[in-house]
């Protein structure tokens, strides 16, 4: 059968923040766009349509205090001190080994900085609104703004905008591969629709926008390995995040970034059925794993900043789970809404040794590991609105805050796995977004925005990921509208 052919100037892949901002940026430069996504337009728009979509930025005009320093010292390893000395010279001025390098080139993330404040505005522009989130954790070390209504307003917003100026959009539609010319050049996107039905698109240019590889079972056990079993979806979206875009720009020559062995972690409760099931009151007592012993400093400071650390314990223990051991003091903390977001209740018993029998662990190990603790508690002024300093004297390991004694009936546990919010493997782009091939210049017609630009190693700088896939989403579009006018 004769593959389907149809032409536009941009064709860009995936309808999440990253996707639907290349596409409306792309068309308000001037281009005839097409938009493809797998999903239904039900349910279309991947993580994005799923997340609350916290911004580290303290207001519409300024990004975090720290947002610069977060990244660089979440650069990428050992960095080559020799390699990295050409870092102050000018991007094009760079050797090509260090162009393609797997790092964080400062000059992204300097983009990222500077461009965030007019890319809110330009959203604001398109019906967006954004407020201040006074507690967007227990406890906080960096501000947070949202959007109202959440990621799913970015995606019914810029969607609504990209159809009614013209735009057209493929829902149920997969991109699978990069069509190119005999330059070298991308040309367009080979695509399958219902029933494996091929669909060639040409284009003079293509945006990847089609999230990290969280959705395919395959490629998490290649790069992050045999255990990314015990790991459990942020959303459903992001199980439509099954690679082909990062995997058919690698295909061609693109060069890799962000860190394929890792991904954004978050302590989730397995028996949730809601995106998000966060449970962040873990700090307020103690982790045990399936042998009933403490494995972390549940309290090293505070939640926006440790979460992930501590998921990533949680992840290596036994399957891949803990329980978060509480008491009955617990009914008295403030924001219950912001630290248990799952729907499913506490476990809870009389005593440590029936609630250990609901959990399935030890009952001696977890009577002797709650009185250790217990007795490891001191005097103290308990404070769970900020970091307390309470901690427990003569413990291994120490816990840092909030360490009070369990002995209060009920005595409660919520179970808790990691979650995979998205992958941090994806591809080098430089500033204007432009996919960099493995000698580090830019594939020429090829872009990539949002999960698919690779630029987290280490710690997940928080509440970034929907910020640059706007940012990064509206660049690619400008820019590859302008190129090829
Ligand atoms: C519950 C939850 C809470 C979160 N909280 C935050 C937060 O507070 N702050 C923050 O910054 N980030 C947060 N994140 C992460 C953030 O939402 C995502 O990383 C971000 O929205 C990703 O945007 P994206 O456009 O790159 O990808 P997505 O929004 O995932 O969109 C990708 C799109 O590509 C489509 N697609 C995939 N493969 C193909 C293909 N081959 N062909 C065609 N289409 C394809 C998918 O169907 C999807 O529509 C959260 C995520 C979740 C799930």
């Amino acid at each position: 059968m004769q593959a389907q052919q149809t032409a536009y100037d941009v064709i860009v892949i995936g309808s999440g923040v990253a996707g639907l901002s290349a596409a409306v940026s792309a068309q308000e430069n001037g281009a005839k766009v097409c938009l493809v996504d797998r999903a239904s337009a039900a349910e279309a728009g991947g993580n994005t349509r799923h997340t609350g979509a916290y911004i580290r930025m303290k207001s519409v005009d300024q990004v975090s205090d720290d947002f610069e320093e977060h990244f660089a010292a979440n650069a990428g390893g050992y960095l080559d001190p020799l390699m990295m000395a050409d870092v102050a010279r000018d991007q094009p001025s760079w050797p090509p080994l260090l162009k393609a390098l797997s790092f964080v080139d400062p000059n992204v993330v300097a983009t990222l900085a500077s461009e965030s404040p007019p890319t809110l505005a330009w959203l604001q522009g398109h019906g967006v609104q954004f407020f201040p989130l006074d507690v967007p954790f227990p406890t906080s070390a960096q501000p947070r703004i949202v959007p109202s209504g959440g990621g799913l307003a970015l995606v019914e917003s810029l969607t609504k905008v990209l159809t009614q100026k013209g735009g057209t959009v493929l829902y149920e539609t997969a991109a699978m591969s990069l069509l190119q010319d005999d330059q070298g050049r991308v040309s367009g996107v080979r695509s399958q629709g219902r029933g494996h039905r091929r669909i060639d698109l040409q284009a003079r240019a293509v945006v990847i926008a089609s999230g990290g590889f969280q959705g395919n079972a395959e490629m998490l056990t290649r790069y992050i390995g045999p255990r990314a079993l015990h790991l459990r979806a942020m959303s459903v979206g992001g199980r439509y995040n099954k690679g082909e875009g990062i995997r058919m720009a690698l295909d061609i020559g693109a060069a890799p970034c962000g860190d394929f062995g890792s991904y954004h972690a978050s302590p989730f409760d397995p028996r949730s059925r809601r995106a998000g099931a966060s449970i962040y009151i873990y700090p307020y007592g103690v982790l045990v794993n399936k042998e009933g012993l403490r494995f972390v400093d549940e309290g090293p400071g505070e939640t926006d900043e440790t979460y992930e650390s501590v998921t990533r314990r949680i992840f290596a223990q036994t399957d891949g789970i803990a329980w978060s051991i509480l008491d009955g003091k617990t009914d008295d903390l403030p924001n219950q809404a912001v630290t248990v977001k799952s729907e499913q209740p506490a476990i809870e018993a009389d005593s440590l040794a029936q609630l250990a029998g609901k959990l399935g662990i030890p009952a001696d190990m977890l009577e002797r590991t709650v009185g250790d603790y217990n007795a490891a508690c001191v005097d103290g002024q308990f404070d769970p609105r900020r970091v307390d300093g309470l901690a427990t004297r003569g413990l291994n390991p120490p816990k840092s805050n909030w360490a009070r004694p369990l002995n209060t009936a009920p005595f409660k546990a919520y179970p808790i796995v990691s979650s995979i919010v998205f992958t941090f493997g994806g591809l080098k782009t430089d500033s204007l977004a432009r996919v960099l091939n493995l000698e580090g210049d830019p594939i020429p017609g090829l872009y990539a925005a949002g999960e698919a630009q690779g630029l987290y190693y280490g710690n997940y700088t928080g509440a970034t990921s929907v910020l640059k896939g706007a940012v990064f989403g509206r660049i690619a579009g400008r820019d590859a509208a302008r190129a090829i006018a």
